[in-house]
């Protein structure tokens, strides 16, 4: 496209937003009124969902994907427009969902013309809720060594078997498998990929409790699951090609996830200049943490162009393969960072989440958002995962690599 036709993009996008996004869906997202979608989704309000239907119908909740399967077919720039004017107006994202974020782009390359039309379209509605069934007990980084199984019974398989720290299994609708359908060595080559529908019979989940006192995930159990064999992804025993184009989309999420979540009441300088005072000469009072956030906020910067440059990189045709496999550690890993500042500036206020005596509901969120991101180093493949990952591939050492 060419810049006038994108500033001519730019101006009806930001037209558009500001006709249908609703003054309370521009304010910063708390956490109860995400829209997870789903066939049990329920709208905070009103403007929630009137919000949540205009993007849907003008193909927002997924930009990039075809208009023929619910998106607005939108190329990296208009995409990267869309992104800007929603941030420069403090729009909400219309929808959170495993089915955008991960399955939607690996269906895209890997699923069946029919398997896009029946489960892209309702993920872009926000009609279907999807869950991710890959870790087991003795399956984290170790993906490959899964034991879930499903049988080969003509027309459908049989699955049994159990999937650990599967996030909201319990409210998803359906959930996509690594099953096992062959021993074989090496252990990817028996892996396959499957759809199954949460309210198929067989199918149970139990809450398990995290740090933070949330329950966010669950333990999810196959007993004798029948699964149609239309819901294979992918050719059979070919699954880990599958599961390795997911693990790139949940990578590049979770290197964005904490900018999902939702904001801290203060920003992060606010708050310390709020909790430790200033000095004379108006600069932070604690020279200690003054000196560490100055280098969060440096490196935060260096991260943010390495994104721009990535995308630059992306639009001219020559993108450097390896600088993306660098984004889900060093974005994670920011966040922590982030994390312990806040807790320092907060002092003594920031030792309890729960008890309303030591600190007001503001400082317990951060402190509970502390607790929480600690899984961000964890979930979609560990730090030292990672680590051994941009070793092997973007260094070219020999590594241990496993989850990938
Ligand atoms: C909040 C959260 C949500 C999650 N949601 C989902 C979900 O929806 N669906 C799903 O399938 N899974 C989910 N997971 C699971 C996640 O993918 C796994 O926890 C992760 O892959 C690590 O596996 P594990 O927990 O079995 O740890 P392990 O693999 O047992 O690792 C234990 C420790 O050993 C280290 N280690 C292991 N192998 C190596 C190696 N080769 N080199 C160096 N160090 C190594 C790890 O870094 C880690 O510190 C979630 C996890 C979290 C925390």
């Amino acid at each position: 496209m060419t810049e006038d036709a994108l500033s001519v993009f730019r101006t009806e996008v930001a037209d558009w937003l500001d006709r249908h996004c609703p003054a309370s869906q521009r304010q910063p997202i708390v956490r109860e009124e995400q829209i997870w979608g789903g066939r049990r989704r329920v709208f905070p309000s009103d403007d929630a969902r009137k919000w949540f239907e205009a993007c849907r119908d003008k193909g927002y909740t997924a930009p990039d994907w075809p208009v023929a399967y619910g998106g607005a077919g939108l190329d990296a720039e208009q995409e990267k427009i869309l992104k800007q004017e929603m941030a420069r107006l403090g729009c909400r994202p219309p929808l959170y969902c495993q089915g955008l974020w991960m399955l939607g782009p690996a269906l895209l390359v890997y699923g069946s013309e029919d398997q896009k039309r029946e489960h892209l379209g309702a993920i872009c509605r926000g009609e279907i809720r999807w869950a991710q069934g890959y870790s087991e007990p003795s399956a984290g980084s170790d993906l490959a060594n899964l034991k879930t199984k499903a049988e080969d019974c003509g027309d459908h398989f049989l699955v049994n078997g159990t999937k650990i720290w599967t996030t909201k299994a319990d409210e998803a609708d359906w959930i996509f498998c690594l099953v096992r359908t062959r021993d074989a060595a090496p252990k990817q080559a028996g892996i396959s990929f499957l759809l199954i529908d949460m309210a198929s019979e067989g199918v149970s989940t139990s809450p398990i409790e995290l740090i933070s006192g949330d329950s966010e995930f669950c333990q999810t159990f196959f007993d004798n699951v029948r699964v149609p064999k239309r819901n294979l992804v992918g050719a059979i025993n070919e699954g880990w090609a599958v599961a390795k184009e997911l693990l790139n989309h949940e990578r590049k999420m979770m290197a964005a996830f904490e900018g999902m979540l939702e904001k801290p009441a203060m920003a992060l300088l606010e708050l310390a200049h709020y909790a430790v005072g200033v000095s004379e000469d108006g600069r932070l009072a604690d020279p200690e943490l003054r000196s560490d956030i100055v280098s969060h906020l440096m490196r935060e910067t260096a991260i943010a162009q390495m994104g721009e440059r990535i995308y630059r990189q992306g639009k001219a045709g020559q993108m450097d393969a390896r600088l993306p496999l660098l984004m889900k550690y060093l974005g994670t890993s920011q966040a922590q960072v982030k994390d312990e500042l806040i807790l320092a500036a907060l002092g003594g206020e920031g030792l309890s989440m729960d008890d309303e005596s030591v600190a007001s509901e503001g400082v317990r969120k951060m402190v509970k958002q502390w607790a929480f991101n600690k899984s961000l180093t964890i979930a979609g493949g560990t730090s030292e995962v990672q680590l051994n990952i941009i070793a092997k591939r973007a260094l070219g050492m020999a590594s241990g690599e496993r989850r990938s």
